[in-house]
């Protein structure tokens, strides 16, 4: 809670503190919502929050004020910050102004003063009229932006240490004069200090990703990995979107007019998702007769040839085709295909496939593969085989045979076997 006090911060006492030109740009800053927290320590009387810079930076901006005395407008004391300017910055002025605005109520209130009153705003709301909704005229449109990501991380390779760790990073964007750029963070979309962000946006696309976001961290089992970590959420990880619900809030998401980019524009939208299976595809090497067995993404469409990239839980692929894969070894130039896995896909057939790893049986082992390993491995995945050389055996299920005996005196004996 912010004290009340701070809504009779006097203005004129701070603008001359810091100058004209400063107090002029952090009122800017404070109509444009830049600043993101706000929280107030008693203790040093101070106020402590979060701005956003020009080109997307954050800054750590405290501000310390002087208490008169009850019936006096507090006084700007002090305030440093971590731009480069240090001190008595835009940001300061920004983050007081943006701070007297709440405490005042500011937000709410005006906009109760604004909508119709009385019978007319009741019958225009029934009516669905949206010239009375809360809806600015004004407001953005969000879009989620997916880009690969290939960090060579020690911590948590998937392909083992020193490995690329290969992840989809999901973030909220909105469109830019060339680019698409930075929108608000996943976390502001429901953090009590969001509003100032929120309120620029389509309230159907803030509430459908808020949604989508709150499933996402119900999945999150341990924090330390989780969204929390990073305390303010702008990207998520994609591949740890372990609710198959993603589906479904996707296709609200795309009904209700939010976008899925790409991180490059010049790619445009990432199609909507596809269907897909992961299997198990058995072909004959190609100097032997043994087998090779490896994970295969098999797209509904047949005509596709898609690698999987990552996967998204259990129940989903992030791939790419594999004729760009080809062309370009440049990740940012490749398009992002969605797909819905048919069934989900055991963990260790997943790290198999993110490995691109084979297992190879020896022409004398195939007998042996056939008969003990074929019948597990079909209820792992469906096995199919590219190249056709492998033919699947024909696995009878056990059949029951009644067996009728005559037997003298018209006895029939009945037996099962
Ligand atoms: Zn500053």
């Amino acid at each position: 809670m912010l004290p009340a006090e701070l809504q009779r911060v006097d203005r004129s006492q701070l603008r001359a503190a810091v100058g004209d030109t400063t107090f002029q740009r952090g009122a800017q800053y404070a109509r444009q919502g830049a600043v993101a927290e706000m929280s107030w320590r008693p203790a040093k009387n101070a106020l402590y929050g979060t701005v956003a810079g020009s080109h997307g930076e954050r800054y750590v901006t405290t501000v310390y004020f002087t208490g008169l005395g009850a019936a006096e407008p507090w006084w700007f004391d002090d305030a440093q910050c971590t731009c480069p300017v240090g001190a008595d910055c835009k940001h300061a002025v920004a983050l007081v102004l943006a701070a007297a605005t709440r405490a005042a109520g500011d937000g709410p209130a005006r906009r109760s003063a604004v909508a119709p009153k009385g019978w007319t705003s009741s019958l225009s709301a029934l009516l669905g009229d949206q010239s009375v909704e809360d809806e600015p005229r004004s407001a953005t449109p969000l879009a989620i932006e997916l880009t690969l990501s290939a960090e060579i991380s020690a911590g948590r390779s998937k392909r083992g240490p020193g490995g690329p760790s290969l992840s989809v990073r999901a973030r909220l964007v909105k469109p830019g004069k060339t680019t698409w750029v930075n929108a608000l963070s996943w976390s502001k979309l429901s953090s009590p200090y969001g509003h100032y962000q929120r309120d620029d946006y389509l309230a159907t696309h803030v509430q459908i990703l808020r949604e989508m976001y709150a499933v996402y961290l119900s999945g999150q089992e341990d924090t330390a990995y989780g969204a929390y970590s990073h305390g303010d959420d702008k990207y998520l990880d994609l591949g740890a979107f372990a609710s198959p619900r993603l589906w479904p809030l996707l296709d609200e998401a795309a009904a209700a007019g939010v976008r899925l980019v790409h991180g490059r524009k010049r790619l445009g939208d990432i199609e909507r998702y596809g269907s897909a299976e992961l299997c198990l595809d058995v072909t004959r090497h190609e100097t032997s007769t043994a087998l090779n067995v490896s994970p295969m993404l098999r797209m509904a469409d047949p005509n596709e040839a898609v690698a999987p990239f990552a996967f998204i839980g259990d129940h989903g692929v992030v791939g790419i085709d594999r004729a760009e894969i080809q062309a370009t070894d440049r990740h940012e130039d490749w398009h992002i295909r969605l797909a819905r896995l048919s069934a989900p896909a055991p963990p260790e057939l997943i790290q198999m496939a993110v490995a691109n790893k084979s297992l190879r049986i020896p022409a004398a082992e195939r007998p042996r593969f056939v008969s003990e390993f074929y019948p597990g491995l079909r209820r792992v995945a469906r096995i199919v085989s590219s190249d056709e050389s492998f033919e699947p055996p024909v696995i009878e299920p056990p059949t029951l045979v009644a067996r009728a005996d005559f037997g003298p005196a018209h006895t029939v004996e009945i037996t099962w076997e």
